[in-house]
Order: structure tokens, then C-alpha cells, then sequence
């Protein structure tokens, strides 16, 4: 599913992406081409992932992938 991301900050300053339902972190490490890569905040348990072009542009996601939650 493509669209929009709705950015979003915590409480302890860390910046959050949400989309299609999913909280996502940044992850610095991991720019591709088509944009900057964020994967699901549940990391280590969860493989959900997405890339965002632009400003706030959702290229690609994987969030069949969200499978414990
Ligand atoms: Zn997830």
C-alpha cells in the first residue's frame, strides 16, 4: 500500500513514522536508493519495513510481513 506518512514524536524526543496502522523507526544505517528505509518499531521480533521518498512519500512497505501484530 502506497500513501502518506504521518510523522510523529515520542516522548522521549525519537522520531516515529505511522503508516497503514504501524509505528516505524528510523533507521540511519540503511538508506536505499529509492529513499530512506524505516522498519517497524518492534524490531528484532517483527520484519515489517518501509521506504519513504521525498518528504513523506511511501515508495515501498511490506506490511503483510507484520506478522505478530
Ligand atoms: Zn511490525
Amino acid at each position: 500500500m502506497n500513501g502518506k506518512v504521518r510523522y510523529t514524536t515520542t516522548q522521549r524526543g525519537a522520531c516515529k513514522a505511522v503508516h497503514g496502522g504501524y509505528m516505524y523507526m528510523y533507521t540511519l544505517h540503511r538508506e536505499v536508493k529509492l529513499g530512506a528505509s524505516w522498519r517497524c518499531e518492534l524490531r528484532g521480533k517483527c520484519n515489517g519495513r518501509m521506504v519513504v521518498g521525498g518528504r513523506d512519500y511511501v515508495v515501498a512497505d511490506t506490511e503483510t510481513s507484520h506478522s505478530f501484530h
